[in-house]
């Protein structure tokens, strides 16, 4: 059982809207997708991967250095049994000769094509990722449904309050309860009407914020101190994603939950922040982002490494709003995913027609990760192969 081949192209999905930090009108994913010699109604079992949300596409790095050394070493491929891939070899084959430390954009690459491994050895399985993982690396059992929330709210050129509200109503009408919107791309003032705004629509336990790493310690501590009163669900990444001292200061002062990690893209990251940035295991919230971290191997060892700091699963919500971090909650015994219904796309949301209801969402029956039942993500990939 081996890889034959491994196909990738950048797409554009650019979409004019802002958070703190950065504006995403130019925004790409990378694409990969994985041919096995498996082969099932005729055709080639393939798995599909792509480079995560909100950060660009890293399929250079694949095309020059992590597909060449997958494809030369054609005797890593299989596991033990000989029965499907190993994903962890194949992980360690891509990062032979890579230096450690200096994470970034080789992890998402890493993360891009450890997808497109795991969705192939799913359904090579024929298993959905969330069971095949569940067995593996969770408690062997599968959820029907679980907690989701939205990631929206972004800045949006002329947008005022009631377009603000209009969109948070919409999520509500999906199904949703809870919903995160942006803040730090305004002044405190602006923010706090936006958030007085929706608490007219929604109570606090339903909305979180989300400075995206842009404050500076002044700035993070006003922003603590003046969001502390409402009591929302999570104020996240309040610091620079590595400025595990400000985290720690923050931690201090803010009595609410804290949200932060997505952008810790290894498990080495994850461990100084559990170490070092004062985070409470009774309240706050990890949320690195699989896709951009490494991916699934990873993600497993930093779970671990979590765990051994005396975390909770339930405290992990993955980052991402698509369906990996969707499977990866159900498989591993996660805490919530998040969910772009509408941004992000083709990446963003679940499969079509998933049903969503009272905060929660199914989760998917197809082999693998499933992007074959999303119209607009399968499109794509297609064009791949
Ligand atoms: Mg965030």
């Amino acid at each position: 059982m081996r890889i034959v081949a491994i196909h990738e192209a950048t797409i554009f999905t650019g979409e004019n809207r802002a958070n703190a930090v950065m504006n995403f009108s130019d925004m790409t994913t990378g694409l990969v997708a994985v041919v096995t010699d498996v082969i099932r109604d005729g055709k080639p079992v393939v798995g599909y991967g792509f480079g995560g949300t909100g950060r660009y596409s890293q399929n250079a790095i694949c095309r020059e250095r992590l597909i060449p050394r997958i494809l030369a070493a054609p005797d890593k491929h299989s596991n033990g049994a000989g029965d499907n891939l190993d994903p962890f070899a194949i992980w360690d084959c891509m990062m032979s000769r890579e230096k450690p430390g200096g994470h970034g954009d080789r992890a998402v690459a890493v993360g891009t094509i450890d997808m497109a491994v795991w969705d192939a050895a799913a359904k090579i399985a024929d298993m959905p990722l969330a069971a095949f993982l569940a067995a593996r690396h969770g408690s062997g059992e599968v959820p029907d449904r679980v907690p989701v929330y939205v990631g929206g709210g972004y800045y949006y050129p002329g947008a005022d309050h009631s377009a603000l509200q209009d969109e948070i109503r919409r999520y509500h009408d999906d199904g949703f309860k809870l919903v995160k919107i942006k803040i730090g791309g305004a002044p405190l003032d602006v923010d706090r009407r936006r958030i007085e705004s929706l608490l007219e629509i929604t109570d606090s336990s339903g909305l979180a914020v989300d400075a995206n790493g842009r404050f500076a310690r002044q700035e993070a501590l006003s922003y603590a101190a003046a969001l502390e009163p409402y009591k929302l669900a999570w104020l996240e990444e309040p610091a620079y994603p590595l400025d595990y001292a400000l985290h720690a200061e923050v931690a201090q002062c803010y009595q609410g939950p804290i949200g932060t990690g997505e952008s810790l893209l290894s498990t080495w990251d994850a461990r100084n922040m559990l170490l070092f940035g004062g985070l409470r295991p009774d309240r706050d919230i990890l949320m690195f982002d699989c896709a951009l971290s490494y991916g699934i191997c990873e993600y497993i060892r930093t779970i671990e490494a979590m765990e051994q700091a005396g975390w909770s699963r339930a405290s992990v919500y993955p980052h991402g709003g698509h369906l990996l971090s969707l499977h990866i909650t159900a498989g591993l015994g996660l805490g919530a995913t998040e969910a772009y219904p509408y941004t992000h796309q083709p990446m963003g949301g679940f499969t079509d027609g998933l049903k969503i209801a009272d905060g929660l969402v199914d989760v998917p029956d197809l082999p693998g990760i499933g992007f074959e039942g999303k119209s607009n993500f399968a499109f794509e990939f297609r064009k791949l192969v």
